[in-house]
């Protein structure tokens, strides 16, 4: 008989760097996201998934045997972080299926959710077999704006319940914050009650339109100069400046790549209608699992956010701020018309990060190209795609 072997052991941390490295170095996919439904208990006012948030268009969303076969497709593609998302997760009516599923495959499951859905029997279950990290939404510590942003009646109080039974399981989670114009003054209120739990106070500001191109969403965004006002009184100094002081490494010309951010690296989302895309708002290259198989739609979306290219005179294609710019070719194309033409917000915000950090001698990126954007650029790679 064989003595049992032992396996080696090493902290999360170091277990981290190291394959988030090997992951880099060896062109590999190690994260995925899959969106479980788009069914929600609530209706935020800022929610990209909402408008799909009803009966008839549920049928469209991936069967439970897909998402099966999916969840053993991403383990044998080597996928070790997987977070499921929604919608609500909870709403999905074969969650534990699912979870199930997922968890037998061993993968590191990282939960996002709402909060408001938990019960004494769920987060029994979740005891049992415990997810790696559980991330809960909290805009707001202030019940009656709560309840007004996530448009039901009882929500904070579902939410405020479903902590403390986590809190009383002992089970991992963190709330995460996004900073709009609503919520601007009760920062400081979140913060403490963030902290409350022993966690560091986070946020973010970014909000994109909705699914359907619906802009109303972006109604909530803070104005660039709160942004950056709220940055450097919560982080010291607005956007990546912190750690990068070289001028040189901060403006100056940009790559000609479309897509500069880390789209198309290490993560893979995977929608609710079963289309592989890069990241969860890059909605301009995806390619549906119910037509090729996980590896081929994967190789197919990189192969297409790392190629595509600024092909008009673009201010974007040359602008000087664009390490503070954190402009999504969809969100461009809903907003503007355009996967390559600026949007003015995000051009704004990044003028006003750069000046906050001393770069005052920059031109705002619209007012250094008089021409008009070419006739091309009005065409989105989108509109592309179809005329092929
Ligand atoms: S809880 Fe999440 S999925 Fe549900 S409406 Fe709010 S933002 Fe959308
Ligand atoms: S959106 Fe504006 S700031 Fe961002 S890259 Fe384009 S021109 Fe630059």
């Amino acid at each position: 008989m064989h003595e049992p072997r032992s396996l080696p052991t090493m902290p999360y941390g170091e277990f981290s760097r190291l394959a988030n490295e090997r992951a880099l170095s060896h062109g590999r996919i190690i994260k995925a996201q899959l969106e479980l439904t788009y069914r929600c208990n609530l209706h935020c006012r800022h929610c990209y998934t909402d408008p799909y948030n009803n009966i008839e268009f549920f049928p469209r969303e991936l069967r439970t045997s897909e998402i099966l076969q999916l969840i053993d497709d991403m383990a044998e593609f080597g996928i070790i972080w997987l977070n499921l998302t929604g919608g609500e997760i909870f709403q999905h009516p074969q969650f534990w299926d699912i979870y199930n599923h997922a968890y037998g495959q061993g993968f590191l499951l990282q939960l996002y959710t709402n909060g408001t859905l938990f019960t004494k029997g769920l987060v029994e279950r979740l005891r049992q077999t415990p997810p790696f990290t559980i991330d809960i939404s909290c805009h707001s510590v202030d019940e009656q704006s709560f309840d007004w942003f996530t448009q039901v009646p009882g929500s904070y109080r579902s939410f405020l319940r479903g902590l403390d039974l986590l809190q009383s399981a002992g089970l991992p989670f963190t709330l995460k914050t996004k900073a709009m114009s609503w919520n601007k003054n009760e920062l400081p209120a979140i913060k403490l009650f963030v902290e409350s739990f022993g966690q560091e106070f986070g946020f973010t500001t970014s909000l994109s339109p909705r699914l359907d191109g619906d802009l109303s969403s972006l109604s909530y965004r803070l104005p660039p100069k709160d942004v950056v006002e709220q940055e450097t009184i919560y982080w010291g100094q607005s956007n990546n400046s912190a750690t990068c002081q070289n001028r040189a490494d901060l403006v100056g010309a940009p790559p000609n790549q479309l897509y500069r951010c880390g789209c198309a690296t290490n993560t893979i989302h995977i929608n609710t209608w079963g289309e592989v895309g890069t990241c969860t708002l890059e909605n301009e290259h995806r390619v549906s699992l119910r037509q090729y198989r996980l590896r081929e739609a994967v190789a197919k979306a990189f192969k297409e956010v790392r190629t595509a290219h600024y092909q008009t005179n673009s201010p974007c294609s040359t602008c000087d701020v664009f390490r503070f710019c954190q402009k999504k070719a969809s969100d461009a194309r809903w907003e503007v018309g355009s996967v390559e033409a600026p949007i003015p917000y995000n051009c704004d915000l990044a003028t006003q990060r750069a000046f906050s950090v001393g770069f005052t001698d920059l031109i705002h990126p619209l007012r250094r190209h008089e021409e008009p954007i070419t006739t091309a650029s009005k065409r989105s790679s989108h509109d592309r795609e179809e005329a092929i």
